[in-house]
């Protein structure tokens, strides 16, 4: 992914017009950057041990994501499946979750999003619980807006078509992310730089919330000053991905594959 992949190029060139001493990250493989997503993600609180999957859907309409059998910190770019539209596996001994239906019908319904996200994370998997939208209490909770759906009638694991379907018109045209009542949470992008600013926002502001609250509670910001804040979700927040890619390649190269 190049640095200028996926943000305002006018606002980088505004903001950061030096060219960089070095490249931000080696040339990386469509499969190894979803694999890089999962350990970034893992290192976010998307932990729930072998739990969640990541779809993100290529140009040619095939979509890549991670196996049912492997821990989000263990897979690598050699573990990533190629499934079709309908789920079929084109190239792996790998086998994927049988919820990858909400996946493929969020894909279907929504031409503007090539990746989607669930898991059960640390932080946000608290306010699903307390179905109650987690206020905002600093910058970093702000980079992606106010409005969080909770998708709250729970019919089931999201292997249930109904209940998929459901859940993909609560969501409505435009939705970011949704917390799943008593379940989860659900990210939804139009590429990976999006949906990794969605879900470590997620995160950060139901982090931030919860302590917030047990400290004996403050002032949210005002809605005003979230949508000033909340530029990155539209415009792309510059060398992030990158960042939290290099730190996963640190941690183990092995990432990356053969
Ligand atoms: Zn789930």
């Amino acid at each position: 992914m190049l640095k200028t992949d996926h943000v305002n190029v006018e606002m980088l060139k505004k903001f950061a017009p030096r060219p960089g001493a070095r490249d931000l990250l080696p040339e990386i493989s469509p499969k190894a950057q979803v694999a890089l997503m999962c350990r970034i993600l893992f290192a976010e609180g998307w932990d729930d041990h072998i739990a969640g999957h990541i779809t993100v859907r290529q140009p040619d309409g095939t979509i890549l994501t991670n196996p049912w059998e492997l821990t989000w910190d263990e897979v690598t770019a050699d573990d990533i499946v190629t499934i079709d539209a309908e789920g079929n596996v084109l190239d792996s001994d790998w086998n994927i979750t049988p919820a990858i239906g909400l996946h493929l019908q969020l894909h279907k319904a929504r031409a503007d999003i090539h990746v989607v996200i669930h898991n059960h994370p640390k932080w946000s998997g608290i306010w699903a619980c307390l179905q109650e939208v987690p206020p905002i209490y600093d910058q970093a909770s702000a980079y992606c807006g106010v409005d969080i759906p909770i998708y709250n009638e729970y019919l089931g694991t999201l292997d249930n078509n109904e209940a998929c379907a459901s859940l993909i018109d609560a969501l409505g045209e435009d939705a970011r992310w949704a917390l799943l009542a008593q379940h989860g949470a659900l990210i939804v992008g139009k590429d990976l730089r999006q949906a990794h600013l969605r879900a470590a926002t997620l995160e950060w502001r139901c982090r931030r919330a919860y302590e917030v609250r047990l400290a004996g509670g403050a002032e949210p910001l005002s809605n005003k000053v979230v949508e000033d804040v909340s530029l990155p979700d539209p415009n792309g927040f510059p060398f992030l991905w990158e960042a939290m890619a290099r730190r996963e390649l640190r941690r183990d190269p092995k990432v990356l594959g053969s």
